[in-house]
């Protein structure tokens, strides 16, 4: 019972050992694994291809600024102002020529003076500050900087949305006298930043500095401003703070990093973002393929455990119940057996009996032939009373060449019986050793159980009855009073 319930503590300990173990290992390294990967993301990742979609967007979208910068320096346009705007036909075949040359959707000229809008195919109308689609002109005439980008509807045709520069232009004095520039079409800036964000595998949009989304991939389901929606409106205060950030949001349960900086030409924020690190999942996969390998690896040890356990516990018991040489119960579990059958017998009464059994002449047999052959003889003794008895019959060897047969229900003249067909058998009996034949012969003392008494008494009246066998003339069996 002891044992058992050691083996059971012993067999508990391992495995909170090991899950622990292999928990801390295997939950350390994930995480570690994750927040590597997830610096990596945010700090290496998003900015080089922040870097790499800004410098393109650059090449892209820094010509048009450039192109309506060289119309608002032009000599022609500013003298020809200067001079009265006289011969609109000139104007309109500059601005036409700007526009086939560039490939634009728009060119135009705005005067200070005339308010007249020019355009590829005409004066289009006198611009008005009652006119509300007019405003970004008044706007651009006390703009402190040289130029604004401006998404707008088309004067020249209000069905299509483009994104205007508006450049101011000024006198040889730096007196302001119009406003210039090229339109490019949305849509082509919007298949520019879906090419992007099929490239890079990422969300691109631009936010002006109040945070309303200005410009976005042709998919994108984004609302006005970026302070309504959700997830990035935690980040929001901190994109329009800085000129450049790197973030991080949760949206659906996922991080999203984000990665913003102010193109100064647009005076607006290129946004990049990326959901999640990528490599997540492959992550995962590998702690769960850590965790169940290691799951494997604690079913193999404790099985493992459990049987050496058993083995060294069987053992153990046997070791402190049987008799080294012969393998049959030693004195402490006779009397363990006879104490149960006694205790049995209170419920279920019956007889018990016992043959006290000693080997004649044993002595001589270890002078004749020496202690091994005498340690085989009592072996094949041994063997011999067990194939006499029943299972439910207990044989032990008390000690030397002296044995005792404890026969559950069993009356004395069945015991005698028994008795007497050992004693035939081992007529027939003999050890071949060292080319000669070991026979002997055994005294034996029978006697029935008294109810009431100890073992020591029972064992007593057998020994009593074999003491007088051996008297008698050895290989005899007597039965006890
Ligand atoms: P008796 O007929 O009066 O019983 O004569 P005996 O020689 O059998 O009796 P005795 O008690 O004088 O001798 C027992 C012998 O058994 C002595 C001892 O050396 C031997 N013996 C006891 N245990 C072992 C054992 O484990 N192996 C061997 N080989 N001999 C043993
Ligand atoms: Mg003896
Ligand atoms: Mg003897």
């Amino acid at each position: 019972m002891f044992i058992h319930k050691r083996k059971f503590i012993f067999i508990s300990a391992l495995t909170a050992l090991m899950i622990i173990g292999f928990m801390a290992t295997s939950l350390t390294s994930y995480f570690v694994a994750q927040e590597s990967l997830s610096r990596n993301v945010s700090e290496q990742m998003l900015p080089l291809t922040s870097d790499n979609i800004y410098s393109e967007i650059q090449r892209d979208l820094l010509r048009p600024i450039l192109i309506s910068s060289v119309m608002a320096t032009d000599t022609f346009v500013r003298d020809w102002a200067l001079e009265g705007e006289e011969d609109s036909a000139r104007i309109i075949s500059y601005l036409n020529e700007i526009q086939q040359q560039y490939n634009t959707i728009t060119a135009f000229y705005v005067s200070e003076v005339t308010r007249r809008y020019y355009h590829p195919s005409g004066v289009l109308k006198t611009v008005s500050e009652l006119d509300t689609a007019d405003a970004w002109y008044f706007r651009v005439r006390s703009l402190q900087q040289d130029y604004e980008v401006n998404v707008d509807t088309d004067t020249a045709d209000r069905s299509r949305v483009s994104i205007f520069i508006n450049y101011r232009v000024m006198d040889y004095n730096g007196q302001y006298i119009g406003a210039t520039g090229v339109g490019l079409s949305v849509e082509a800036v919007t298949r520019l930043i879906d090419i992007y964000q099929q490239r890079y595998d990422r969300s691109i949009y631009f936010i002006n500095r109040q945070g309303n989304v200005t410009l976005t991939g042709s998919n994108d389901q984004r609302l006005n401003r970026i302070q309504d929606e959700m997830g990035v409106s935690e980040v929001a205060a901190q994109i329009l703070a800085s000129p450049m950030a790197t973030l991080e949001y949760i949206s659906d349960g996922q991080t999203v990093f984000l990665n913003s900086r102010l193109v100064p030409e647009f005076d607006w924020y290129l946004i990049v973002e990326q959901v999640g690190s990528g490599d997540g999942e492959r992550l995962d996969n590998t702690l769960l393929l850590n965790l169940l390998l290691s799951a494997a690896i604690m079913a193999l040890v404790l099985t493992i455990a459990h049987f050496t356990l058993r083995s060294y516990q069987r053992k153990l018991e046997d070791m402190a119940t049987k008799d080294r040489l012969t393998g049959v119960a030693n004195r402490h579990l006779f009397e363990m057996i006879f104490e149960h059958l006694t205790r049995n017998m209170q419920r279920y009464p019956r007889p018990i009996s016992m043959i006290s059994v000693d080997i004649d002449h044993f002595k001589s047999v270890n002078d004749s032939f020496g202690h091994q052959a005498g340690d085989l003889v009592l072996n094949e003794v041994c063997q011999l009373i067990l194939r006499h008895i029943r299972d439910s019959d207990t044989i032990c060897r008390w000690g030397g060449e002296e044995f005792v047969l404890l026969l559950d229900y069993c009356e004395v003249e069945e015991a005698v019986i028994r008795a007497k067909e050992i004693q035939s058998a081992m007529q027939s009996f003999s050890v071949r050793h060292d080319k000669s034949d070991i026979k002997v012969t055994l005294s034996m003392g029978v006697a029935e159980y008294k109810a009431g008494e100890t073992l020591i008494e029972f064992m007593a009246r057998a020994d009593v009855a074999l003491y007088e066998a051996k008297k008698a003339g050895r290989n005899c069996i007597v039965q006890a009073a």
